[in-house]
Parts: C-alpha cells; sequence; structure tokens
C-alpha cells in the first residue's frame, strides 16, 4: 500500500487485512514491537534513533523476513510502510515478491485537512477523525478507553512540508513498479469519502489483478 501520509492508507490497509483475511504488516509497527519487548534487534534500533539516525533498510528487511516467514503469510500479505525508496524495493525482492502496489492519489489540499482533523489514541495508537471516524465518546478510544489526542507535525504547515518529502521520495519508486506493471491508482479527490467506499474499491482492483 503506497501513499502520502495522511492517505489513509494503513485504515485502509487493516480493513482490507481483516475483509481478505490477508495479514496487514507495517514496518513502522514491526519496529516499535522490538523496541517495545527491548529484543537485540530492538536495542540496535534504539541507538540508531538516540543518534538521530535511520534505522538501516537491511535491519527493518531482516524484521520483515522474520514477519512473513510466519505461517498466516504463506498466501500472502499486505505491506504499509515500505519499501519507501528504491534500494528498500530492491532489498524486499530479495525476501519476496510483490504483486500490486495500490497508489492512493489524494490532493494536498485533502490530506491537510484530515490530518488537521485527526485523533489518535495514546494507549493503543488507533486512529480517529473529528470529522470521518468519530470515537463513540469524545476523546476516548472506542478498543482500550486511552487519550485521544492531536499530532505536533500534523498541523498544517508541517504536513505541507511533509508531502513535498514523500513526493520527492517516492516519485522515483513510482516510476520503478510503473515499469513493473505493478502499479493500479486509487484516486481520492473528496475529503469525506467513507472509508469502507474506497476500501471496495481497492479489494475490487486486487481481485482483477491478482487472479
Ligand atoms: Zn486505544
Amino acid at each position: 500500500m503506497f501513499g502520502p501520509p495522511g492517505s489513509g492508507k494503513g485504515t485502509y490497509a487493516s480493513r482490507i487485512s481483516t475483509k481478505l483475511h490477508t495479514p496487514h504488516i507495517s514496518t513502522g509497527d514491526l519496529v516499535r514491537e522490538e523496541v517495545k519487548n527491548q529484543t537485540e534487534i530492538g536495542k540496535r534500533v534504539n541507538e540508531y534513533q538516540a543518534r538521530g539516525q535511520l534505522v538501516p533498510d537491511s535491519m527493518i528487511c531482516q524484521l520483515l523476513q522474520k514477519r512473513i516467514a510466519q505461517p498466516d503469510c504463506k498466501d500472502g500479505f499486505i505491506l504499509d510502510g515500505f519499501p519507501r525508496t528504491i534500494p528498500q524495493a530492491q532489498e524486499l525482492e530479495k525476501i519476496s515478491t510483490t504483486d500490486l502496489v495500490i497508489n492512493l492519489d489524494v490532493p494536498d489540499e485533502v490530506i491537510i485537512q484530515r490530518l488537521s482533523t485527526r485523533l489518535i489514541c495514546k494507549k493503543c495508537g488507533s486512529i480517529y477523525n473529528e470529522r470521518t471516524l468519530k470515537p463513540r465518546r469524545e476523546g476516548r478510544c472506542d478498543k482500550c478507553d486511552g487519550d485521544l489526542y492531536k499530532r505536533e507535525d500534523d498541523r498544517p504547515n508541517v504536513v505541507q512540508y511533509r508531502l513535498e518529502i514523500y513526493r520527492k521520495q517516492t516519485q522515483p519508486l513510482l516510476e520503478y513498479y510503473k515499469k513493473k506493471n505493478q502499479i493500479r491508482n486509487i484516486s481520492n479527490k473528496q475529503s469525506d469519502v467513507p472509508p469502507e467506499r474506497v476500501v471496495e474499491e481497492i479489494i475490487k482492483v486486487i481481485h482483477t489483478s491478482i487472479a
């Protein structure tokens, strides 16, 4: 699943995962899990982050490889947050094949509006939205009753900057997968399209593209 920050890719990926009984693998979550459990890799990740450096691709791939070796991945999986660069895509090819790249095409102004109304659970990381995906009780998580908060870097001017970086970084990667004929664009031009509609569209694309 490919898409700028705030395109909803985490939300869609997790819903598609439930509908297709296919694991949703977020590399961000994999890394956080290792850090939380203070594993050998987790400790090394800590060292990189403490120095303000990026976690090396090879390390992320090591985690990914471990995850996709689990029995639930034998018929496939959905990747979210990886790869983001061509070197990462090449690392990925060493451990797995890709069938399809779903590219969420969302205009900047829609993303800015969506992120400025985004709410995140402090405890479990679940995502809500003040306009489109309200929690049942204001300020509380439906799943774990944790506090909901807004991220500092979801402010409009910061989002604009994050989007510029995203586009610069991923443009070459989109070209890379275009050459392999694996890109399917899902366009989402409005800010309040219900997630179910987008999910349905993506599943249709998956079914028609992968026999
Ligand atoms: Zn929660």
